[in-house]
């Protein structure tokens, strides 16, 4: 999609801060972190929301949770814990239409998130 802040992000035609990448999967710092960790992770393929995925996504959806699980390692916080969110749509605070999974980790996590 042209006109995707996250594809542009995936082209390289907007600069990011990778942490991860294979030729499914980009993952990049946020540019407004919320905890001391807080990376993005993205399939390259541009899917709107966690609405939009099909029965052929479900491989790169996998994909997905073992990037973060690669991540998790990496930056070591896999003992201590992190938490992973989608936000879907407009209740949800979705506001790049790019389907994204942000890892945060480094401190305690409050629930219920408000
Ligand atoms: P959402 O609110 O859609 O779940 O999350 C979008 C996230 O993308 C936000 O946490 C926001 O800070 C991050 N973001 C928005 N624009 C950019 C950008 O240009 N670069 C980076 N690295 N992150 C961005
Ligand atoms: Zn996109």
């Amino acid at each position: 999609m042209s006109d995707c802040l996250f594809c542009k992000i995936v082209n390289k035609e907007i600069p990011s801060e990778a942490v991860y990448e294979d030729e499914f999967v980009y993952a990049f710092h946020d540019i407004s972190p919320v905890a001391t960790i807080h990376i993005i992770v993205i399939p390259k393929k541009h899917i709107k929301s966690l609405n939009d995925i099909e029965e052929n996504d479900l491989l790169l959806m996998g994909k997905i949770l073992s990037a973060i699980n690669k991540i998790a390692k990496d930056k070591k916080i896999d003992s201590e814990g992190y938490r992973v969110v989608n936000n879907c749509g407009e209740n949800g605070g979705q506001t790049v239409d790019h389907i994204h999974f942000h890892l945060l980790g480094g401190r305690n996590m409050m629930w219920p998130p408000g």
